[in-house]
């Protein structure tokens, strides 16, 4: 069968019906790969590693999934007009299904503060962008309040059908896996995300009647952890820009995903994450953007601190990193983060001097 999407394939799950256009780029289906180098890395015999590679969606994050839903319920209700605030993603994932289905797309953004693959691709699809003089958190409450107002739906992760159309990705983890995973680990922004998979997992728990569920373990960038510290931040700061977000929407419902699986929200710093962006890149041929890095070097601190070390060694767990944008999106930061090539005369000699053979 060809496969057309995460609303086709798991309809049955997903608040659509008979008479709901579908409006699909094909998302979902992502490769969950196995990261054997990284597992060395680790020097765990006993953790089985996979990677959800989800910058592997049509616009090169996981937000695809979500929009496709949001998207195509805004058409089956009339909507004349879509609009969201966002640090990147998913304006370009809005722009990007709402160009494809006719609707007007409005999107906020804080002035300076989204990478520029995110920003051209919004722009591209003719999304009308405007950059507003403050941070994610403004600019969401601004677009919550023109929605309220005007006759346009909001599609951030506050808008329910966004976290419907997530969860599949928990979906097919078990799918590609056979099985629950025993631990999750991801980034944590906005929370929507987080709040989708554990909603996911919870549904085909019971579906497949599991004893099994993964403890969630999210990570927020220690710049910006208003959950880890317990109360909103005004000014969050890190160069992971996808999860600079100072008091996320989903946060009740990320602290219960947290509570009931039994996981952890804590911090990595900046520093982490680029240890793990190279890290990602350089042993598993995956280019990530920082914020998707999170995972990693969250599992990379607790195995560290020895949070594994009860493991016995004949067993084995399963853990699944996500990944969730695609390193193209933030290029300057790749630049940044390793040495400039080196220039030199148009001649055999030089080269080769270069390239120590
Ligand atoms: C949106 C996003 C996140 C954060 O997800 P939340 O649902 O806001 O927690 C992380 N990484 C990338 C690449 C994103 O686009």
């Amino acid at each position: 069968m060809i496969y057309k999407g995460v609303i086709e394939r798991y309809r049955e799950f997903l608040p659509v019906s008979s008479k709901t256009p579908v409006i699909t780029m094909y998302e979902g289906n992502t490769p969950l790969l196995r990261a054997v180098n990284l597992e060395r890395r680790l020097g765990l015999q006993s953790i089985e590693l996979y990677l959800k590679c989800e910058g592997f969606n049509p616009t090169g994050s996981f937000k695809d999934r979500g929009m496709t839903v949001a998207v195509s319920k805004a058409v089956e209700e009339g909507a004349k007009a879509v609009m969201c605030a966002s640090t990147g993603n998913t304006s370009a994932s809005a722009a990007a299904y709402s160009s494809r289905s006719g609707l007007k797309c409005i999107v906020l953004i804080p002035e300076g503060a989204i990478a520029l693959g995110k920003l051209s691709q919004a722009m591209i699809h003719n999304a009308e962008v405007v950059a507003v003089r403050g941070n994610f958190d403004t600019a969401l409450n601004l677009a919550r309040e023109i929605c309220e107002k005007y006759p346009v739906t909001l599609v951030n992760s506050i808008n329910p059908y966004r976290i419907e159309g997530q969860k599949t990705a928990s979906f097919e983890i078990v799918d590609s896996l056979g099985r629950f995973p025993d631990y999750q680990f991801m980034p944590v922004g906005n929370a929507g995300n987080i709040t989708a998979y554990w909603k996911g997992y919870k549904e085909y728990q019971k579906v497949k009647h599991s004893d099994c569920l993964p403890k969630m373990m999210g990570f927020q960038a220690s710049g910006s952890a208003p959950i880890v510290l317990g109360k909103p931040i005004k000014n969050p700061e890190t160069i992971a820009t996808a999860i600079r977000i100072g008091n996320p929407a989903s946060w009740k419902k990320a602290v219960e995903a947290r509570d009931e699986s039994g996981g952890v929200i804590d911090t990595v710093t900046d520093k982490e994450i680029i240890t793990a962006y190279k890290l990602i890149a350089g042993t598993e041929g995956i280019f990530v953007e920082p914020a998707s890095a999170s995972s990693v070097a969250g599992l990379l601190k607790y195995v560290k601190k020895g949070y594994f070390s009860e493991i016995k060694s004949k067993e084995t767990v399963t853990v699944v990193c996500i990944l969730t944008g695609h390193g193209l999106k933030d290029p300057d930061r790749a630049i940044k983060s390793v040495r400039m090539p080196k220039v030199v005369s148009a001649n055999l000699k030089s080269v080769l001097k270069v390239i120590r053979l």
